[in-house]
């Protein structure tokens, strides 16, 4: 990896970190931003992607960020349907926690797969 010097708000002069941007118009594109938003600091480090892979980014974005409620509803991240999960599992102790880390770890891992299948 090559050494990239670092970046520096114009208006306060601290150093700028490093961002991603999910946004729909520049899905994966990196960029810099002081972290006092109100400065306005921005500056692109990637230039534009290809309209192909606009879409098919925002299309991973969304398949990951839906894959990761679903992961929230069955790990009990304080989503109504993480209750229905908890309901199920109740009464079977310590069973039902490992089959609900053991779901979760399905989840994980085959979301993981998807995005690798798509990507490479
Ligand atoms: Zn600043």
């Amino acid at each position: 990896m090559d050494y990239e010097p670092a970046v520096f708000c114009s208006r306060c002069g601290r150093k700028a970190p490093r961002w991603i941007s999910w946004s729909v118009p520049n899905p994966g594109r990196r960029y810099y931003a002081c972290v006092e938003s109100k400065h306005g600091f921005l500056q692109w480090h990637d230039e534009p992607t290809s309209p192909f892979l606009r879409v098919l980014l925002g299309d991973l974005r969304d398949r990951v960020w839906s894959l990761e409620d679903s992961v929230a509803a069955l790990c009990g991240d304080g989503d109504p349907a993480a209750g229905e999960v908890q309901e199920r599992t109740a009464g079977v102790g310590v069973v039902g926690d490992s089959v609900r880390l053991m779901m979760c770890g399905i989840v994980i891992f085959v979301s993981g797969l998807v995005v690798g299948m798509i990507i490479s």
